[in-house]
C-alpha cells in the first residue's frame, strides 16, 4: 500500500502546481504518472467481470472485449493500426481428427500393431476430409534439430520426402546433462514439440511423431494424450495448412523401443548416440499407412491493435503486447461459477496496455518511434493470435525495435525483484535491469528455466521472427513478506485460481501496487526505446539471433 499512497501524494503535488502556473488549466497526469492503480481498478472491473463473460473467442465475450477495447484506444486518441481499422481477423479453424484406434506398421512379412492413445496420438491440420499416408517409411532423426548456431543438423544427408521422421523431446543439453552442449539443463526451442513438427515440415516429411519421456518432456503421457486426442483450435492459412506435415503426433517410449527392435537396421544405444554432433539418422526400413479423417468449423476472431505514432521515426516500432482472451464460459466449480473470468490471467496485462496508451499519449513531448498496442486473441489455445501477427505482420519485423509482452501480473503488493522469464537472451534485459535499478528492484532470471516457460506466451511469437522480446514481472520477493510470502501466494494461485472460475478480480483483496510498478517500469523501457535509437540485439547463444541478423 506504500507506493499507491506515495504516488498519490506527488501527483496531488504537481498538480498545484500546475493549476498555479496556468491558472485555469486542470491537472492532467503526463507520461508515467498517468499509470495508476485507479485506471486498473476501472479496466480490470470491467474486463474481469461476469459481463464479459469469461472473454472467450467467437462468443459475446470476444464482441464486448474488443468493443471496449477499441474505444478505450479511440478515446485515448490512438490511431487504428491495420490500416484504418482497429482489428486484425483472425482465421482459424476448429478441428477434429478421427484416428483408427489400431494400426499395423510393417517390415517385410513382419508387423507390429500400435493403439491409439495407448501408444500414440496421431493428429492432422489438413483441411482435407481425409489424409492418407501410404508405407511412409519411419526414419529416426534424432533429436529433430537444424541448429546452426550450435553446428547441429539432424537432417544433414537426409531425404524425408514421403518418410515419417521420428524424433527425440527436447534437446541434447537437457537430456545429456551436458551443460557446454545447447544451453544444458535450460531448454531451447529446439527442445519444444512445436519447433520439431515446423522442422520436419520444412524438410518435406510426411510425418512427424515426438517420442514421449516424462522427464524430458516435463509432463507425463497423460497430458499428451488429452492435449492431442478430440478437437483442436488452429490457424487457418491459405494452403488450408498443407504447410504442416501431414501428421503430427506422438509415441510412447517403449513403444519406439518395439519399433525399433522390428527393424533390420541396429538401434542399440540409439537414445546416447542422438546426443553426439556425429549421429547419422537412420532409416528403421518399417513402413507406416494410416488413414485420417478429418471435420472442421471455420471462424474469425480478433487482435485489437492501436497505434501512438512517432514523431521523427514512425517507420519504426516497440510493439507491446497482451492477450485479451480468456476461457468464456465453462465447466462449474464446486460453487457453481461457470465463468472463466481470468482477472490476473489476463485482464492485468490487457488493462496495463490500457495504461501504457494513457502515458504515451499523455506525454508532453511526443516520442520519436511509434508505440504500437497489440492486444491479441486466443493465447490460451497455443499462442493463435500473436502467431497469426508474427505470420502477417502489420509492421515489417526487420522495423520492429522490439517487443514487451504481458501476461499474467501478480496482485500481492510491490515486489523487490524482476523476474525476466529467458533471461540471457537478448539486450532486452540490460534496459530491463536499469529500469528496475531505478524503483529499486533486483533482477532474478526465470526459477524454472527446464520448463521452458520463455516459449509458453505471446512474446515468443515476436522472437521466432527474430524480434527481440520482453517477458518480465516481478514474481519472486514481495517488499512486505518477503520471497516466503511470494511463494505461498503463488502456490496459491496454481493450486486455486490459476485457469479456474475463481481468477476473480476483487478489490478488496487485490493489492495492485505491484501490478502498477510493473507497469511503470515497462513504460520506462518502451519510452527510452522509442527516443534513443537504439536496436536492441539477440545475444550471443540465442536461437533467435541468426533470424534478426542472418550475416553474422
Ligand atoms: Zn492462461
Amino acid at each position: 500500500m506504500q507506493f499507491q499512497t506515495k504516488i498519490l501524494l506527488l501527483s496531488l503535488t504537481v498538480s498545484v502546481i500546475i493549476t498555479a502556473c496556468t491558472g485555469e488549466k486542470s491537472y492532467t497526469p503526463t507520461g508515467v504518472s498517468a499509470i495508476t492503480a485507479d485506471g486498473f481498478d476501472a479496466s480490470l472491473t470491467i474486463l474481469a467481470g461476469d459481463d464479459f463473460l469469461g472473454r472467450g473467442p467467437f462468443t459475446e465475450g470476444e464482441t464486448r472485449t474488443v468493443n471496449y477495447l477499441t474505444e478505450s484506444f479511440r478515446n485515448l486518441g490512438l490511431e487504428p493500426g491495420n490500416g484504418n481499422s482497429y482489428f486484425q481477423d483472425v482465421p482459424m479453424v476448429k478441428i477434429t481428427s478421427t484416428v483408427p484406434n489400431e494400426i499395423t506398421l510393417f517390415n517385410n512379412e513382419n508387423s507390429l500393431k500400435l493403439t491409439y492413445r495407448k501408444d500414440f496420438v496421431a493428429f492432422s491440420q489438413w483441411l482435407q476430409p481425409e489424409i492418407l499416408l501410404e508405407s511412409s517409411e519411419l526414419v529416426f532423426a534424432g533429436y529433430g534439430i537444424v541448429a546452426p548456431e550450435y553446428d547441429w543438423d539432424d537432417y544433414k544427408g537426409l531425404d524425408v520426402n514421403g518418410k515419417t521422421v521420428i524424433v527425440l523431446v527436447n534437446d541434447p543439453g537437457f537430456t545429456s546433462e551436458n551443460s557446454e552442449l545447447f544451453k544444458g539443463e535450460a531448454m531451447t526451442y529446439y527442445g519444444r514439440w512445436t519447433y520439431k513438427y515446423e522442422e520436419a515440415a520444412r524438410q518435406g516429411a510426411a510425418g512427424v511423431l515426438v517420442i514421449h519421456d516424462t522427464e524430458p518432456a516435463g509432463y507425463p503421457w497423460e497430458v499428451v494424450k488429452n492435449s492431442w486426442s478430440g478437437t483442436g483450435l488452429y490457424l487457418k492459412s491459405n494452403d488450408e495448412n498443407q504447410s504442416h506435415c501431414k501428421l503430427e503426433g506422438w509415441i510412447t517410449k517403449s513403444k519406439t523401443d518395439e519399433i525399433f527392435n522390428l527393424s533390420n537396421t541396429d538401434f542399440t544405444g540409439y537414445f546416447e548416440n542422438a546426443g553426439s554432433k556425429d549421429f547419422k539418422s537412420m532409416p528403421t526400413g518399417i513402413t507406416l499407412s494410416m488413414s485420417i479423417l478429418n471435420e472442421w468449423h471455420e471462424d474469425v476472431s480478433k487482435n485489437v491493435i492501436a497505434i501512438v505514432p512517432g514523431s521523427t521515426n514512425p517507420d519504426e516500432y516497440i510493439i507491446y503486447s497482451a492477450h485479451w482472451d480468456h476461457f468464456g464460459i465453462g465447466i462449474p466449480d464446486s460453487e457453481g461459477d461457470s465463468i472463466y473470468n481470468g482477472a490476473s490471467d489476463n485482464a492485468t496485462g490487457t488493462a496495463a496496455l490500457i495504461e501504457l496508451a494513457k502515458a504515451f499519449t499523455s506525454l508532453e513531448t511526443q516520442q520519436k518511434r511509434t508505440i504500437v498496442f497489440l492486444v491479441v486473441t486466443a493465447e490460451e489455445q497455443g499462442l493463435l493470435g500473436s502467431a497469426y501477427y508474427a505470420q502477417n505482420p502489420i509492421y515489417p519485423p526487420e522495423k520492429t525495435v522490439a517487443n514487451i509482452n504481458i501476461d499474467a501480473l501478480p496482485y500481492y503488493g510491490a515486489l523487490k525483484d524482476l523476474t525476466i522469464i529467458g533471461y540471457g537472451q537478448s539486450e532486452l534485459d540490460d534496459y530491463a535491469e536499469a529500469a528496475a535499478k531505478q524503483q529499486d528492484r533486483y533482477i532474478v532470471p526465470d526459477q524454472n528455466a527446464g520448463k521452458g516457460y520463455f516459449f509458453r506466451s505471446d512474446h515468443f511469437n515476436f522472437a521466432k521472427i527474430g524480434i527481440p522480446a520482453l517477458y518480465a514481472s516481478g514474481s519472486y520477493d514481495l517488499r512486505e513478506g518477503g520471497i516466503k510470502k511470494m511463494k505461498e501466494m503463488n502456490d496459491d494461485y496454481e493450486m486455486n485460481h490459476y485457469h479456474l472460475p475463481a481468477d476473480e478480480y476483487d478489490p478488496d483483496t487485490w493489492n495492485l501496487d505491484g501490478i502498477v510498478e510493473d507497469t511503470q517500469l515497462y513504460f520506462e523501457i518502451g519510452l527510452k526505446l522509442s527516443n534513443n535509437g537504439d536496436w536492441p540485439r539477440w545475444k550471443e547463444g540465442s536461437e533467435f539471433k541468426a533470424i534478426r541478423e542472418p550475416e553474422m
